[in-house]
């Protein structure tokens, strides 16, 4: 495409230079027309018939669509998406940093980012080893307690993280649903996503997780060199990190073998026993191949549940999503 403009832009002036200036127009007919018929093209699809009937026919799928779309944005503004933090940062969003030197390398760029990332200045050798064995120093500089109590925080992390990447994992694949069945000309999907998902009545979050991102930061004292190791607190970083912690503690709860992590695996673990069948409504994805299914503890962390496979349970998100504003 850019070589496209580049082209047409050549020819233009080229036409311009040479005065033949029918050259030049030539060369902007060759590049606006195509897109303006696909322009009115589109326009005529939108008010057509044909899919202003398939937009009725599958309002109760948009519908469920668009409830799930909301819980995402319920997941989004009430989960916590941190843990942990660098000494090294703290309080400091309560000093302006100013770069005086003569030279202006543009060191601001590297201060801490409070609103989603955690920084923690380094020796260059911490940074390093950060990015051979992560983990370890994951606990050791950010203060992740080896501790029970820590571990729990970490579960229930990774259960929100968890969480708001299977929502928007099944919203995916009902939007690729409906674009299926909605089968709309080839044109409207490659150059109109946008505008057929919200013809269609789609609402669309934002379909990202906002992962923490750790981050150990090497600054040279002049400023000229900067090295940096990224973590970023996904669902295989929140596993890895519950079973370093998990060789590592002695669980006072219960008994050490007896306690299950709440990993990834262990969550589908759940849901297979259950036969992917929620334990409220029996609603199962024999019935909805794109139901969204939780892993549920029956009494609550916060009342001291523990994580276990009797007080788990497999919930549709709707049941879920009821049983957690009772509490
Ligand atoms: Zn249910």
């Amino acid at each position: 495409m850019q070589i496209l403009i580049i082209a047409v832009i050549a020819v233009f002036l080229i036409g311009l230079a040479l005065q033949f200036w029918y050259l030049a127009v030539i060369g902007v007919a060759a590049y606006f027309a195509p897109r303006v018929i696909r322009f009115i093209r589109m326009k005529k699809y939108f008010a057509s018939e044909e899919f202003l009937q398939h937009k009725s026919e599958i309002q109760s799928v948009v519908a469920e669509h668009n409830e799930i779309s909301q819980y995402v944005d319920e997941i989004r503004s009430t989960g916590k998406f941190s843990i942990g933090d660098s000494s090294t940062g703290t309080n400091s969003q309560l000093a302006n940093f100013k770069n005086t030197s003569k030279h202006a390398y543009k060191r601001d760029k590297h201060s801490a980012n409070f609103g989603s990332s955690y920084v923690h200045n380094a020796s260059l050798q911490v940074v390093r080893n950060a990015s051979i064995e992560p983990i370890k120093y994951l606990i050791k500089y950010f203060d992740i307690g080896v501790t029970e109590d820590s571990v729990t925080e970490i579960e229930q992390l990774g259960e929100t993280i968890s969480r708001l990447e299977n929502a928007i994992k099944n919203l995916e694949s009902r939007e690729d649903e409906i674009a299926e069945t909605f089968a709309p000309p080839a044109f409207i999907l490659k150059y109109f996503l946008e505008e057929f998902k919200s013809q269609v009545g789609l609402s669309v979050p934002p379909l990202e997780v906002p992962y923490p991102v750790y981050v150990f930061q090497y600054l040279s004292a002049g400023g000229n060199s900067s090295q940096v190791t990224e973590v970023p607190l996904n669902t295989k970083t929140i596993d890895a990190l519950l079973e370093t912690l998990s060789q590592k503690i002695k669980f006072k709860k219960s008994a050490a073998g007896q306690r299950s992590l709440m990993t990834a695996s262990f969550r589908t673990f759940i849901k297979e026993r259950d036969h992917y069948t929620c334990k409220a409504c029996s609603i199962s994805i024999v019935d909805e191949p794109h139901l969204l299914l939780e892993v549920d503890h029956i009494m609550p962390v916060s009342k001291g549940g523990l994580s276990v496979d009797a007080n788990l349970q497999t919930l549709c998100w709707k049941c879920n999503r009821t049983k957690s504003n009772k509490y």
